[in-house]
């Protein structure tokens, strides 16, 4: 095949070694990531279970690897636009946005981050803190480049301010970015777009977003991370107190029939690993893992529970919560379950419980995101119920989607770890070096 080019939508670890793969292989990569840098989610994760490996160590060096390549050609801020044509020969258009800032000029030293007087919620850390209109989305971000906001700028939005420009001696800022469309020719497609949390507003029993001190997974990865906002200390976001006595909460949305019939896989394993890096804080805290049923099917994984359970003060409650209410005389949140175990005599005992504890981590469903509705649309790539890329013969072609010549890999096909999404990654690079064929 002449085309030896390929697009991977998508740059969380799936995508970075899909993309490193390829371009190894000699092809040419073209790795549009929406958001302004590679790393997706694994870069919000503090450690990595089962080994708890610190998980920006692992990813850092492969997103530098990644971007270096000479066969791969980076596009973040980017967005597939359209795509035309089949297996071979597909068209695509990729819309760059402007970021308002020179990439050849702008060498990261954050001058005028520091000068931006405008401060907005920071979506790396979940909420937990604010970032500035021009920003760098975390310290290890690749590429190394600042963007503005344009959406919370004050210049673009009320026409004044433009600090940043003073500040920047490199005068790599530029407002009259306006944005970019690409146009690509790939013989195939790699889609790694990965998944979103699950927004737990909706579940009124768990009081998100109302009870103090009830947050999310996600939320306490940013806590305990040293890059967080509080520095990796492990304080209640309400009063900055050390907790004593943290709750977690299984399948929150999840495994559900009201909201996600289905199981979102990591969370029994990262609930273990957030209630061990709770402890390796606090030696003095307790955690309490509220689950349905126990999945730990990976290797090592159920050494890690034990070691949970019998080193790290973790005691595992098999309940689903009903609800969090607030503690009257503590203020803290009550959480209220109904305890299904079995009582001394073997007689199952149905008792509801409640428990006073300071800080309540909701596990919730992880969804997919990103599918692009083009691509379902007019290519006809199939979706299952759940939303994710289907994949139709599971058994013998994991990463094949409906439309030949697209593939997918890591969370956007199926909720998987990061483990299972770099074997899937390196999966589809061998189906498209399948498909392109030798180097004539
Ligand atoms: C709280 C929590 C803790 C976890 N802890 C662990 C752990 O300890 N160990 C472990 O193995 N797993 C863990 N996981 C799971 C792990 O995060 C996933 O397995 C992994 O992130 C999947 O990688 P991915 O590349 O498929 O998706 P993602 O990491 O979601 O990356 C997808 C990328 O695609 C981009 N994108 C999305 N849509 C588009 C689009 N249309 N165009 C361009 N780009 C797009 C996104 O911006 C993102 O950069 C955890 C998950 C959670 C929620």
């Amino acid at each position: 095949m002449s085309n030896r080019a390929v697009l991977v939508i998508g740059g969380g670890i799936a995508g970075i070694q899909a993309s490193i793969d390829l371009a190894n292989m000699g092809l040419q990569v073209y790795l549009v990531e929406r958001t302004p840098s590679i790393g997706g989610r694994m870069a919000q994760l503090d450690k990595t279970f089962p080994t708890n490996d610190c998980s920006m160590c692992i990813l850092a060096p492969k997103m530098i690897e990644c971007a270096g390549h000479e066969n791969v050609h980076l596009f973040t801020y980017s967005e597939v636009d359209e795509v035309r044509g089949e297996a071979g020969d597909f068209r695509v258009t990729v819309r760059r946005k402007p970021r308002y800032v020179d990439l050849n000029r702008c060498t990261g030293c954050g001058d005028c981050v520091e000068k931006c007087p405008r401060r907005v919620a920071d979506e790396f850390n979940v909420g937990l803190d604010k970032r500035k209109a021009i920003y760098l989305p975390f310290p290890q971000a690749v590429p190394r480049k600042v963007t503005i906001d344009a959406e919370t700028c004050l210049y673009l939005t009320k026409g004044r301010c433009r600090l940043c420009e003073e500040a920047c001696e490199a005068g790599a800022i530029d407002f009259e970015q306006q944005e970019e469309l690409v146009e690509l020719e790939v013989a195939a497609i790699v889609m790694a777009t990965g998944f979103d949390p699950y927004d737990p507003t909706s579940l009124k029993e768990y009081g998100y977003g109302e009870i103090d001190n009830v947050i999310t997974a996600l939320e306490f990865e940013r806590l305990v991370c040293a890059s967080g906002p509080t520095g990796g200390h492990l304080e209640r976001p309400s009063d900055g107190k050390v907790p004593r006595t943290v709750a977690f909460i299984q399948c929150v949305g999840s495994r559900d029939v009201h909201y996600k019939p289905y199981c979102s896989s990591v969370c029994c394993m990262h609930a273990t690993k957030e209630a061990i890096l709770a402890n390796e804080h606090h030696p003095d805290l307790r955690s309490f893992i509220f689950y349905t049923d126990m999945r730990a099917v990976g290797k090592q994984f159920q050494e890690y529970i034990v070691r949970a359970r019998e080193e790290y003060s973790v005691t595992y409650v098999r309940s689903r919560p009903g609800q969090i209410t607030v503690d009257q005389d503590t203020g803290s949140p009550n959480v209220w379950y109904d305890e299904t175990v079995f009582g001394e005599a073997g007689d199952r005992v149905r008792r509801v419980n409640s428990m006073d504890v300071d800080l309540v981590i909701l596990c919730q469903a992880l969804v997919p995101r990103g599918v692009h509705r083009e691509m379902v649309e007019k290519l006809g790539l199939e979706l299952d119920e759940s939303g994710f890329v289907a994949i139709r013969e599971r058994l013998v072609r994991p990463v094949d989607t409906s439309v030949p010549g697209i593939f997918a890999c890591g969370f956007c096909q199926s909720p998987q770890d990061i483990p299972d999404s770099v074997i899937q990654a390196s999966a589809t690079a061998a189906r498209v070096a399948e498909l392109v064929g030798p180097r004539k």
